[in-house]
């Protein structure tokens, strides 16, 4: 029998200039905080969102964090956050000291649901951080109508597109992540976009431990952070980048072998856009209804193990975690049940069209 490999869930792909770029860090020495791919990929990063600069960062949660810090959001400060995302988006509203306030999800989105969010506004709101979850844009609109500050956490999202507008470029401040298994990687690293310039430099200055430029001194105005992302991580990036659109159209095709090839199959649903989106579909995924499909996702993820393939469930709601059930008000059926139901397919982008066949064809039973 002829060998068969495992199918991964999302690996990166290097497709580009990474290995002669990352070449060029070692031979110039250039491998730090400073060096020319640190600005050339911040500069293609902000031409492909419109923006005339971004600020780069050491990692996705570093990005959320300074955004915060950026707005003043500190004790006694509430944040909407959805209940249904990486624990990455909430945990740097605790290192300011503020309090989460949990939303649920839209069922069909996956992403906040705007009638909670408003449900939820009190006097002491001081953000609304919303996650464009596994790629699927939030319906901004109403949650900007609300004239609280927005953090978008596009963390998933680079690509993806809310009504024509890039995730990321539409509230206050946008957050970018370039981790591992992200949609493009530089190993570790984030990116923050705002249309504001005075405060897209005060997040620079804060990422760079908040020391004065322009002086040899070591002068400190703020208490600031090392968030810096480096010459090396950067190198990957931009080679990376250069990519994004063929990437895209990579996991756009792999979305729609899924939606043909699961079509009609009862007690499955494949997520998609809604018409007023654009999904990058970083992880394809599939809602498991146990009771039409015959098996739970559970059993479904196990099936599929056995057969080599590697899935991934859904978060788990924050609030119900250890360090979060403290400010759970009740439960939030959605996002409980989103994750009782979803789990992410194969979705890496050199993913093969014979390799998804086998995902299908075991889904399929
Ligand atoms: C990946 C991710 C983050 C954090 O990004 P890192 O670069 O891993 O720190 C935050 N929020 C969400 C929703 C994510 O998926």
């Amino acid at each position: 029998m002829a060998q068969r490999t495992r199918i991964p869930l999302s690996v990166p792909a290097f497709l580009g200039r990474e290995a002669e770029y990352v070449q060029e860090c070692i031979e110039t020495g250039w491998v730090s905080s400073k060096g020319r791919f640190v600005r050339d990929f911040e500069a293609l990063f902000a031409r492909l969102h419109d923006h005339g600069a971004a600020v780069s960062t050491g990692s996705g949660t570093a990005a959320l964090h300074t955004a915060l810090a950026e707005l003043g959001v500190g004790a006694g400060d509430e944040v909407i956050v959805p209940a249904l995302t990486f624990i990455a988006t909430v945990n740097p509203v605790r290192y300011v000291g503020a309090t989460p306030v949990f939303a649920d999800v839209d069922p069909t989105t996956m992403t906040i649901d705007p009638a909670q969010v408003a449900g939820l506004v009190s006097p002491r709101t001081k953000a609304i951080v919303v996650v464009h979850l596994y790629g699927q844009p939030v319906d901004l609109d109403p949650i900007l109508a609300l004239g609280i500050p927005v953090i978008e956490d596009a963390t998933e999202a680079l690509g993806s597109a809310y009504k024509d507008r890039l995730c990321g470029t539409i509230g206050e401040i946008g957050c970018f992540s370039f981790n591992g298994n992200k949609v493009i990687t530089t190993g570790g690293g984030g990116m923050l976009l705002t249309r504001d310039t005075d405060r897209l430099e005060h997040m620079r200055y804060l990422t760079l431990q908040a020391r004065e430029p322009g002086s040899v001194e070591y002068l400190h105005g703020e208490v600031g952070f090392n968030y810096v992302l480096s010459n090396l991580q950067a190198a990957l990036g931009l080679a990376q980048l250069e990519g994004l659109q063929d990437r895209l159209e990579r996991k756009r095709a792999i979305h729609e072998r899924y939606v043909e090839g699961l079509r009609g199959l009862p007690g499955i649903r494949v997520v998609t856009e809604p018409e007023w989106a654009r999904s990058n579909f970083w992880l394809n995924s599939i809602l498991v209804d146990p009771a039409v499909y015959g098996a739970d996702r559970e059993e479904v993820a196990a099936r599929l193990d056995a057969e080599d393939i590697d899935t991934r469930p859904f978060f788990h709601p924050i609030h119900q975690l250890a360090p979060y059930r403290e400010f759970a008000r009740g439960p939030l059926p959605v996002s409980e049940l989103l994750h009782d139901q979803g789990i992410s397919l194969p979705s890496s982008p050199t993913l093969a069209p014979e390799d998804q066949a086998r995902v299908i064809d075991v889904l399929r039973g």
